[in-house]
């Protein structure tokens, strides 16, 4: 599984249990729940100027509605919210261990260098999902 609509699906429906919502010619736009137009697999939002290729918000790849993932997490009883925070370190620091010469000093200092996919993927850790099934491309 790649970063993208599949993982944003996952996230949404394991992650945070958003309900399951079907792709189709009457999904309005999950930012503004505005009417969209379709063409094909895709579809405008006029009110956000934007395409949409799913019928979730770009979880993986876009750090505004991963952070409100974050903030769902943050926001479980105790001891998920420590699981949570636990596993999000590990993916961070899985990552960078890999990519550069970076290291975690504590936890304020590890919100400097969050990816959206690290938010994802913690929360699927805590939901008990397999993320070694996810591939994560890293970053240059
Ligand atoms: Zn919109």
């Amino acid at each position: 599984m790649k970063v993208g609509r599949e993982l944003d699906a996952l996230v949404a429906e394991e992650g945070i249990g958003l309900p399951k919502v079907e792709w189709n010619k009457e999904t309005p736009c999950p930012y503004c729940g505005s009417e969209m137009h379709y063409l094909v697999a895709r579809a405008w939002c006029s009110v956000c100027s934007e395409w949409r290729y799913g019928p979730h918000k770009e979880y993986s790849e876009d750090i505004a509605p991963a952070w409100e993932v974050h903030k769902v997490a943050c926001g479980w009883i105790f001891s998920q919210r420590r699981e949570y925070l636990h596993a999000l370190q590990q993916v961070v620091s899985g990552r960078l261990s890999l990519e550069s010469p970076h290291k975690l000093v504590a936890w304020p200092d590890v919100l400097v260098f969050l990816e959206p996919v690290d938010i994802c993927l913690a929360v699927l850790v805590v939901k008990g999902i397999d993320i070694d099934a996810v591939d994560v491309p890293l970053r240059p």
